[in-house]
This record gives C-alpha cells, structure tokens and sequence, in this order.
C-alpha cells in the first residue's frame, strides 16, 4: 500500500469506478485518462511502487515480467491488423514521471518517432 493517496492504487482497487480493460491477481490495465495516441492504456501492478527502480530494488522479477507480459497479451489481442505499439516506462521527474505508482504506457495507432523526446 502506498504511504499517501495514490489514485493508481485507488483505480486498481476498484474505488474510483474507472473501468479496467484487463485485470488478474496483480495488474490491472485502463484507458490513460490523457491519451496521447489513438490507443493508450496503462499497465499498473495491483502492488503499489513508486517507481521501476524501487519495484526492481524489491526483487519482485514475477511481477516486472507479469507487467511485460500483460502488455504484450493486450497489444496482441487488442491491436487488429497493424500490432506496432510502443511501451513505456517513465521513472523519476527527470523522465517526465508524474504518477508515483509504477505503470507501462501501451500506445499504438499511429507513428512514434525515435529517438523520443
Ligand atoms: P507518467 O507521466 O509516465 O507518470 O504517466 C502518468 C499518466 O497517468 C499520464 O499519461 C496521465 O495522463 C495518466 N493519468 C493521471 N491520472 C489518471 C487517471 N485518474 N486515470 C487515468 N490516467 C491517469
Ligand atoms: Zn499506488
């Protein structure tokens, strides 16, 4: 559980109403409520980490695989014709993290230039 208010940890547990498209034992995955590509969905572990750097000091590889998995699983069965996605983990400030609850952006449905921003 998180020390303060997390809304990720709030959306994972059902208290915020948002719909979740995917949800097992330890990730959920919703809509990005700021999509920045026709498809943005957010990967989020049940378990509340800061950041992929406190989730890695953890040890917790089961779960940094699930999140992997559980992306690849939507893109696969979500994406149709064209399954090109990018996957994203912002961490820390510096990387432009603004939610401090570990999740992988999937996007898709359009072109992502490299290098990014
Ligand atoms: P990041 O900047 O990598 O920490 O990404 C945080 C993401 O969470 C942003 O893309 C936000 O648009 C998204 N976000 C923030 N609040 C919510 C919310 N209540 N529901 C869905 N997405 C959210
Ligand atoms: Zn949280």
């Amino acid at each position: 559980m998180a020390d303060q208010a997390c809304i990720f940890c709030d959306i994972a547990s059902g208290k915020t109403g948002a719909p979740l498209v995917y949800q097992d034992d330890t990730v959920v995955a919703f809509a990005d409520i700021r999509p920045i590509a026709p498809t943005h969905l957010l990967v989020v572990p049940r378990a509340h980490h800061a950041t992929l750097l406190d989730a890695a000091a953890q040890g917790d590889e089961a779960l940094l695989g699930r999140l992997l998995a559980v992306a690849g699983k939507l893109a696969k069965e979500g994406l149709g014709e064209d399954p090109s996605c990018r996957v994203v983990v912002n961490s820390g400030a510096g990387a432009g993290q603004t939610v401090y609850h570990l999740h992988l952006h999937l996007l898709s449905g359009r072109h992502f230039a490299w290098p990014p921003g």
